[in-house]
């Protein structure tokens, strides 16, 4: 299989390493949204390489939702015209709606950024902790 490019990989939410195991275990349950299995099913690349290793996933969710949030004020108050205390109703509808998207986004972004493809992955099948 051809590399897929990371962030539409991340968006898939699948494995760095194969492209093709599912970083998060199916069915979404809410009272364990970050349920990760250890390795992946495919090529045994292990999903939490190190402990504390989601902790810079944290940042990523700041940056990401407190840009998209800003966005999401603007266009209330410039296009929809709504007052500012409206605006912020509508971001806080909005941003309970998105929680589990940025929790799980924020993730599979972070270890796409730091694991590399590797197109033998599934034939290895070697249990790393890094992709080198
Ligand atoms: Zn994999």
């Amino acid at each position: 299989m051809a590399k897929r490019n990371s962030i539409i990989n991340a968006f898939m939410k699948k494995c760095p390493r194969c492209q093709e195991g599912d970083l998060f275990i199916k069915p979404f349950e809410f009272s364990k949204p970050l349920n990760m299995p250890d390795h992946c099913p495919v090529c045994n690349q292990k999903f939490l390489p190190e402990p504390g290793f989601y902790y810079g996933a944290m940042f990523l969710s700041y940056i990401f939702s407190g840009f998209f949030f800003l966005a999401v004020v603007g266009v209330c108050i410039l296009v929809f015209k709504l007052s500012l205390n409206a605006s912020m109703v509508v971001m806080l509808l909005i941003a309970a709606a998105t929680y589990f998207f940025f929790l799980r986004m924020s993730r599979a972004i972070w270890i796409n950024l730091l694991i590399k493809y590797d197109p033998d992955a599934k034939a290895k099948k070697e249990v790393k902790a890094f992709g080198y």
